[in-house]
């Protein structure tokens, strides 16, 4: 059985004093390997990544494996808190009105890095992969711990980024890390990019987003990025360096809801992940034929509302459409003056070209222009 240990930080300081605290589980094999990061819950209401970590520690105590594994269920406490009514707002900070998702920092662009990626590269030039790795995940350590002094020097900007600089120092001295959301009501998909694709498509997983490589502010992007700019130095210099850091948005379904039995599912899939990287060697037994669709960010569409009104989704998560059927209804009172304009009530909203849907709101209640359905097109 291997030892699980609890490391408890100190997150945020409440009004009252009270604070708000980041709960991390580690578990040490003992062996060399990979280190992984997993953390959950960055918006509040994308609850199963929970149920997942759950089940992996349970596998990672009970299992050997290489490496050491990192999890951080309930990763963002103020955001699964943030409750209206019974409904669990979390993807925007109530303060700063930015999503928590998008607060990331471009480690080795920031201007307080103070960090020089071609001298690192020039002083790295004739080491093995190993120490190569090793030195830059301390650089990366290193810029974070630099990062969170330099902001705190005029206190704790708690509401804009501190979290987030925290969970990326946790994962700094991580090989791969997986970051655990949702989408609104959705079916199960990842973002990777190209570079990284036939390496995810270990994870079983129905439908894939191919982004490029670069940075939006979110965690996958801040964490592959520095190692995408290290494979680039080295080329520039004259050596190719294989980069094997994988980082990847897995969304796990619906918000607001959870399920023990997917939760199962969903851990086999990234054992089956993990299995490939050398994280264990047990093979995972029971995972379902899956047909794997893929798609560019380019070709990830979304629809919204053409007016205001109460919104039928006539297609749900997962299933395919072909261009011209109807995706939903909406009924609207508005036009309607009289007999004549009786039918001007209800009105559908047609597919513009084939494809599968991978969310929808989770309102039928929408004003005219918010969003409707995300599709994946162009499928390949
Ligand atoms: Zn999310």
């Amino acid at each position: 059985m291997n030892k699980l240990e609890r490391i408890d930080f100190p997150l945020k300081q409440q009004p009252n004093g009270d604070y708000l605290w980041l709960n991390l589980f580690r578990i040490n094999s003992g062996n060399s390997g990979p280190h992984v990061h997993i953390q959950a819950n960055v918006h509040g209401a994308e609850l199963q990544g929970n149920l997942v970590i759950h089940e992996l520690m349970d596998f990672f105590i009970n299992n050997p494996f290489k490496g050491s594994i990192t999890f951080i269920p309930f990763a963002n406490p103020s955001a699964v808190n943030q409750k209206s009514g019974m409904y669990t707002q979390g993807r925007y900070n109530p303060v700063s009105g930015k999503n928590w998702n998008r607060n990331y920092f471009e480690l080795l662009k920031n201007k307080d890095s103070e960090f020089n990626l071609k001298d690192f590269v020039t002083q790295n030039i004739s080491h093995n992969e190993a120490q190569i790795s090793e030195n830059f995940k301390s650089v990366l350590f290193n810029i974070c711990d630099n990062l969170e002094k330099k902001t705190a020097e005029r206190g704790l900007q708690n509401e804009d980024g501190h979290f987030n600089l925290l969970l990326q120092k946790v994962a700094s001295t991580a090989d791969i890390v997986l970051d655990l959301h949702t989408g609104p009501v959705a079916t199960r998909y990842i973002y990777t990019t190209d570079h990284q694709l036939k390496s995810a498509l270990n994870f079983q997983f129905p439908h894939y987003l191919i982004i490029p490589p670069e940075f939006d502010g979110a965690m996958d992007e801040a964490s592959f990025m520095p190692w995408v700019s290290l494979s680039e130095e080295f080329k520039n210099q004259g050596r190719e360096l294989k980069n094997n850091f994988e980082s990847y948005t897995i969304e796990l379904g619906s918000e607001e809801r959870i399920s023990f039995k997917e939760a199962n599912l969903d851990s086999k899939r990234i054992l089956n992940y993990l299995l490939s990287k050398n994280v264990h060697d047990l093979k995972i037994e029971e995972l379902p034929k899956t047909s794997i669709k893929t798609c560019l960010l380019k070709d990830y569409k979304s629809y919204y509302a053409p007016r205001g009104g109460l919104y039928e989704f006539c297609f749900a998560p997962g299933e395919a459409f072909k261009k011209g059927d109807v995706l939903a209804k909406s009924l609207n009172f508005k036009p309607v003056k009289g007999n004549e304009s009786f039918s001007k009530a209800v009105e559908e909203v047609y597919a513009v070209e084939d494809g599968i849907v991978i969310n929808h709101s989770t309102s039928a209640s929408l004003a005219g222009g918010h969003p409707l359905y995300q599709v994946m097109e162009n499928i390949q």
